[in-house]
């Protein structure tokens, strides 16, 4: 074992109040695309920029166009949890980990067995109409709709229960993220750019022990990090006894 996995492994022991904090890096291994890897979304051309697409205004301006990337590129139906995930949710089965704080839209630690689950900008998985309230719950309706999603009682516009860009995160979740990164002994950071905000900012909020990142490329967390691992998440966590 690298002596950095072995000092996580360390960390993990002595720990009883872990928290992990994620991004869309978390879900790569599990075949979906990141925003800002080599290969991530960024990096292939469309008409807008991706930040652009998942917007609001983009939203309202251009609803059928939203869709048309976002059935393209957000929603994968056969994406299953990779060894990251599972490993999240066995430290949570243990008492270990606390929370699994993610940026991820996907539904995959739910989907691994994680229960405290604070999504902090929400959930591909969560559709309502925007006109009577009327829930959709999972991706089918979106997926087997053409052009714009409508309603089926009213005829109102569909809209998925994520976070756009322009928009406020929950307060709720922002409530919870944030005690439960003050209350942790270990943090883990994995598989995010940190580049987002407000999400990227509640990391401000640890004053605990130790301070993992694990990521393929740098952040401006790394200084940061007594545990500091260059690498897949997969990889390294299944790595990890509990
Ligand atoms: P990002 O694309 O900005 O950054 C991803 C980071 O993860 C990069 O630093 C990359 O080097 C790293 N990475 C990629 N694969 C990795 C792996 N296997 N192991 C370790 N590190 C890995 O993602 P972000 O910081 O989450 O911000 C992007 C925003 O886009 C978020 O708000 C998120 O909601 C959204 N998004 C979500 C999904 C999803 O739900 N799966 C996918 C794409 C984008």
């Amino acid at each position: 074992m690298e002596p950095m996995i072995e000092k996580l492994q360390q960390a993990v022991n002595e720990s009883n109040y872990i928290v992990f904090f994620g991004g869309a890096g978390v879900s790569t291994e599990s075949g979906i695309p990141d925003f800002r890897s080599q290969d991530g979304l960024y990096a292939q051309k469309y008409k807008y920029p991706p930040e652009t697409i998942v917007s609001h205004s983009f939203f309202m301006r251009k609803t059928d166009e939203f869709y048309d990337f976002y059935r393209d590129k957000m929603i994968i139906t056969d994406a299953k949890p990779n060894a990251a995930h599972l490993k999240l949710a066995e430290l949570e089965a243990a008492g270990k980990l606390k929370a699994v704080i993610t940026q991820n839209i996907d539904g995959l630690h739910q989907a691994a067995g994680s229960k405290e689950v604070l999504e902090l900008h929400g959930s591909t998985l969560r559709n309502y109409c925007m006109s009577c309230g009327k829930r959709y719950d999972g991706v089918k309706y979106i997926v087997e709709s053409k052009g714009v999603p409508k309603c089926e009682d009213c005829g109102g516009i569909i809209r998925p229960d994520v976070v756009l860009y322009e928009e406020g995160l929950d307060n709720s979740v922002i409530r919870r993220a944030v005690d439960h990164i003050a209350r942790a002994d270990l943090l883990i950071i994995g598989g995010t750019s940190l580049v987002v905000y407000p999400a990227a900012g509640f990391i401000d909020y640890f004053h605990g022990k130790h301070l993992a990142v694990i990521n393929m490329s740098e952040t401006s967390r790394d200084g940061a990090a007594d545990i500091l691992i260059q690498g897949k998440i997969g990889q390294v966590l299944s790595q990890i006894t509990v």
